[in-house]
This record gives structure tokens, C-alpha cells and sequence, in this order.
């Protein structure tokens, strides 16, 4: 395969996966979720930014960024919930890598 057909092969396969990506989005798929591991998330804040606190955070009943407004705890902060990021039970009080504040 020469450098030409190469780019050329590259450029459509870019444009493939944007249609395939546009194509899962309007039939409402939702991306997978990281590894708590893979998310280095942990149980503990990390200087004072916690799960809580960020806009991925799904308090329990609640939508994502429904963890603290400013700075007061709203009802049932204090119960796990989940994070649109990454899997499975999240702690208020939790952090990981992917931590967003809720003002950004
Ligand atoms: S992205 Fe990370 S810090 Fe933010 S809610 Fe999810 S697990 Fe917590």
C-alpha cells in the first residue's frame, strides 16, 4: 500500500467512525463507563475535591451535577450514587482522575 492510498484509507475510516458515532448517539446509546480501577477512583476526597462535587456525579434519584450546590449537601448526600463516567457505586466523598468541578 502506497502513502497515498494509505492517507486516502485513513481519511475514510475517520469518517466511518464519525458516522458510526453520530449513528449510536441518535439511537441513544450511551458510552461506556471506565473501571473504578482504570478511573483510579478512590473512597477518600483528594484536597478537598470529592464526587460530590463534580458534574458527573448522579446523587441517588437524582441527575448528573445534582451533588452539592454551593457547598451545602442536599437531601441524600450522604447515600451512594452513581457517576455518568465511570461504573458501578460511587461515594460522595469519593475522587478519580476524571473529577470535574461542578462550576466548569
Ligand atoms: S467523574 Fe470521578 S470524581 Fe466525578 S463523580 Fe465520577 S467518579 Fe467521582
Amino acid at each position: 500500500m502506497s502513502n497515498v492510498s494509505r492517507r486516502v484509507w485513513l481519511g475514510r475510516l475517520a469518517v466511518l467512525a464519525g458516522i458510526a458515532g453520530l449513528s449510536l448517539r441518535r439511537a441513544g446509546a450511551t458510552a461506556p463507563k471506565a473501571t473504578k480501577q482504570a478511573a483510579r477512583y478512590q473512597d477518600r476526597p483528594n484536597n478537598g475535591r470529592m464526587c460530590g462535587m463534580c458534574k458527573y456525579f448522579i446523587a441517588p434519584g437524582g441527575a448528573a451535577g445534582s451533588g452539592m450546590r454551593g457547598g451545602t449537601m442536599g437531601p441524600g448526600m450522604m447515600q451512594a450514587g452513581s457517576c455518568q463516567l465511570v461504573q458501578g457505586r460511587i461515594s460522595p466523598m469519593g475522587y478519580c482522575d476524571f473529577y470535574a468541578p461542578l462550576s466548569d
